[in-house]
């Protein structure tokens, strides 16, 4: 019998870079199915939000396209994510159209 390192109880570098390469296999499986159900969440939530018209959306001048919710329990966005500025000028009285109208009154 030949002494190999199987028998010694140590991994060699290959079987050792092997494991590794199953173990990125799986997290990345693991992080592709989080995340397409994080997706499939999204699209749910936002599907009932845009549906009770409890969605608002405009564009920032960045060129950002934002789709913010508009709920009671949460407060309202006022800095655009994707570039960091305050949402103002003519996207602030279009959020202030929206306050009106679910304050039910309509001012100019
Ligand atoms: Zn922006």
């Amino acid at each position: 019998m030949t002494r190999s390192r199987k028998l010694s109880g140590k991994m060699t570098t290959k079987q050792l870079q092997k494991q590794v390469e199953e173990l990125q296999g799986i997290v990345s499986e693991m992080i592709n199915a989080m995340s397409g159900d994080l997706t499939r969440i999204n699209m749910v939530l936002f599907g009932i939000l845009k549906q009770n018209d409890w969605l608002v959306e405009y564009d920032c001048s960045c060129g950002q396209h934002l789709v913010l919710p508009k709920l009671d329990s949460l407060p309202m966005e006022t800095h655009c994510p994707a570039c960091g500025k305050e949402i103002e000028d003519e996207n602030q009285s279009k959020l202030s159209d929206v306050v009106a109208w679910d304050n039910g009154g309509e001012e100019e």
